[in-house]
């Protein structure tokens, strides 16, 4: 099952650009956001599984689309978990997840205008994960219950702010206000298969920058979950934007950063894509 966030409403996707409203279609017993399905995510999932949906179609354009998780109470992000982004860093593999945040002001859906505060913003594409049910000390195996879907996130990045200081830090220079595009649906685990064989990638005014597979994450979906959920309890809606691969500007020689007028598009087989135009800030050149 796709689920697509229509102008707040919770849909699900019947083809491309249609779907059908889930509030609709449950006579008023789910939805009709985002929000209330995961309050009620295992009730859904089994009333979802069972029944056709007996509603009328809606249609949608991609502009339209909210954040899968609008209002996640946490959002967590993973720094360093691609082999391939480690290695072109220079930095040594992590014996623990990087844990940082994006802070809940900076999400926004998938087709977006984003303001560049400086000259040294940078892309990550990242598979992300939205959890379903509540995950308290979940063991590996039992991960994907809990999993409500996975989604396309961009980890935007202000590479200036972000390593500032000594130790650096992450979470603020990753949230200005549209950092965090998610979408363009969430996608059951079911529904997209093995999660440890997507191809994501993005381009940059068509150009590819990011084209690697999740088979390069050091810590998978199941062991982030687990690792995380053995400190601190994760809540239906939560966010993991799970890390980048490689091809960042950062590291590229010279570095490179995005410039108004650049158009961003992020995808992961399977789920879908992002779109990010940018622009300068007003006032600045
Ligand atoms: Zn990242």
């Amino acid at each position: 099952m796709k689920i697509a966030n229509v102008a707040g409403r919770a849909t699900v996707v019947t083809g491309p650009g249609r779907g059908v409203d889930v509030a609709s279609a449950s006579a008023g017993a789910y939805g009709p956001g985002l929000p209330d399905l995961f309050r009620q995510w295992g009730r859904f999932r089994a009333w979802a599984a069972g029944g056709t949906l007996e509603s009328p179609e809606v249609t949608f354009t991609p502009e339209q689309l909210g954040p899968p998780s609008p209002r996640p109470l946490q959002v967590y992000a993973i720094g360093l978990n691609y082999r391939d982004h480690a290695a072109e860093t220079g930095a040594d593999l992590p014996p623990e997840p990087l844990v940082f945040t994006k802070f809940q002001s900076s999400l926004t859906g998938p087709v977006t205008e984003v303001t560049l505060p400086t000259k040294t913003v940078d892309w990550e594409v990242e598979l992300t994960v939205v959890i379903g049910l509540d995950a308290v000390n979940v063991p590996e195996a039992d991960v994907w219950d809990h999993v409500a879907g996975l989604t396309v996130g961009q980890d935007i990045s202000e590479r200036t702010l972000q390593l500032t200081g000594t130790p650096p830090q992450f979470s603020l220079a990753k949230s200005y206000p549209g950092f965090s595009p998610t979408g363009p649906y969430l996608v059951t685990p079911d529904e997209l298969g093995p999660a440890d064989r997507l191809e994501i990638g993005c381009a940059l005014n068509g150009v590819t920058v990011q084209q690697s597979s999740t088979s390069q994450l050091i810590f998978s979906v199941p062991t982030l979950i687990a690792k995380l959920s053995a400190v601190t309890p994760l809540y239906p809606g939560d966010l993991i934007f799970t890390g980048t691969p490689g091809g960042v500007g950062i590291a590229r020689k010279p570095p490179k950063y995005l410039a108004p007028g650049d158009e961003l598009i992020s995808y992961i087989t399977g789920i879908g894509q992002l779109r990010q135009r940018f622009v300068a800030q007003e006032g600045k050149p």
